[in-house]
């Protein structure tokens, strides 16, 4: 096998940027300002612009913007907040961060978004919130979600570590709930060179809470009046940011160039294809095909050289880190099907046509 076919390559987007980031950091190294300051308050203001959300606050990871907002909305001990069962473990470990009990959701079988029509049975007389999370860079259901939160007066927030540049109807992921929690770590549509995480809101007093929050509950130097933490995005971070948003809607557009490329080629296999809700527009944070003969066509791809991904082999109920919730096998049936039969093919905005030709002939002749 000639070269190998990566499931991610993150070299290729640093190679087209060095200079402009070798200069971003260069400035911010001569400015002396590394926490907050200028650059952090720059790129926030881009954020929000870019969003339409008239807040955004850099915080240190997409787990902390969940965490963060979910103190900031006064969730904690005693409350319960709704979430899918089937997201990446950060959504889960963000509530019970907070002390609140995370609720688990099924998922729907062809978008893998929470199922809406499964909410009113699990809301009781504590649940506070809903995590609605845009899996693999498609927007969960924002109509549906929103309105059975309004039915029983939740708070929506979204999970969006996997959806910068997504759209639901004529807005920005992000932009649809009381907060927008996105992840920065490097290989998400917009990553930085470490770890980094925004909240978006267009609610000042939320806004403001967060500022405090982040920044050890510091009203103004030395006046803490909040028990707070330390969870700000570096000014480095913000500053490589700075020159990679403007390049989000292209990369975004690539994805799903190369998402079309897979579909095509990939029509003649029995697997099952991403399902792409019309209301919504997909930025293919991955790629994600469905089969009942997942493992073994993983190791073909593994033995043709072609790297693949699960997102996610364990449900959130099944993990060991939550036994403590008491679920069981059995108990949320779409997202525990998905974990048997999802594999990410390799995506990312640099692919070259010519890898993603290899991966679906390797797959053609898998079937
Ligand atoms: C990446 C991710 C997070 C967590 O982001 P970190 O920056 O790694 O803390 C949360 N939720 C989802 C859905 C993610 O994909």
């Amino acid at each position: 096998m000639s070269d190998h076919v990566p499931q991610i390559d993150l070299t290729a987007q640093h190679r087209h940027l060095r200079s402009a980031i070798d200069g971003a950091i260069g400035q911010v190294i001569a400015s002396g300002r590394f926490i907050l300051g200028d650059t952090v308050d720059a790129f926030e203001r881009e954020m929000a612009g870019y969003l339409g959300v008239s807040h955004a606050v850099g915080v240190g990871s997409g787990l902390d913007a969940i965490r963060l907002s979910l103190q900031a909305l006064g969730i904690g001990a005693g409350d319960e907040v709704l979430l899918p069962a089937n997201t990446f473990i950060a959504t889960a470990l963000a509530v019970a961060a907070v002390g609140a009990r995370p609720v688990l959701v099924d998922c729907r079988p062809d978008t893998f978004g929470l199922d809406a029509t499964q909410l009113d049975r699990a809301v009781t007389r504590r649940t506070r919130a809903i995590v609605a999370v845009h899996l693999y860079g498609q927007a969960a259901d924002m109509t549906a979600i929103p309105e059975a939160a309004s039915r029983h007066g939740l708070v929506v927030i979204e999970d969006a570590a996997q959806a910068h540049g997504a759209e639901w109807e004529t807005r920005m992921c992000g932009a649809l709930g009381r907060a927008g929690c996105f992840s920065f770590y490097p290989t998400k549509n917009l990553g930085a060179l470490g770890d980094g995480g925004l909240v978006t809101t267009s609610d000042a007093t939320l806004a403001a809470d967060l500022r405090v929050l982040r920044d050890y509950g510091q009203r103004e130097k030395s006046v803490h009046v909040k028990k707070g933490t330390n969870s700000r995005l570096d000014a480095l971070q913000a500053a490589v940011l700075q020159v990679k948003l403007p390049c989000l809607d292209a990369w975004n557009a690539r994805r799903r160039a190369i998402a079309v490329r897979y579909r095509t080629a990939l029509a003649v296999t029995p697997l099952v294809l991403p399902f792409c809700d019309p209301r919504a527009t997909h930025v293919f944070h991955q790629f994600v095909v469905r089969t009942s003969e997942r493992d073994a066509l993983r190791r073909h791809l593994t033995a043709c050289g072609i790297g693949t991904a699960v997102h996610y082999p364990t449900p959130i109920h099944l993990t060991e880190a939550f036994q403590d919730l008491g679920y069981r096998v059995g108990d949320f049936p779409e997202a525990e099907r998905a974990s048997r039969e999802v594999l990410s093919l390799p995506m990312y905005p640099e692919l070259p046509d010519g890898h993603i030709e290899r991966v679906c002939e390797a797959i053609v002749k898998f079937f």
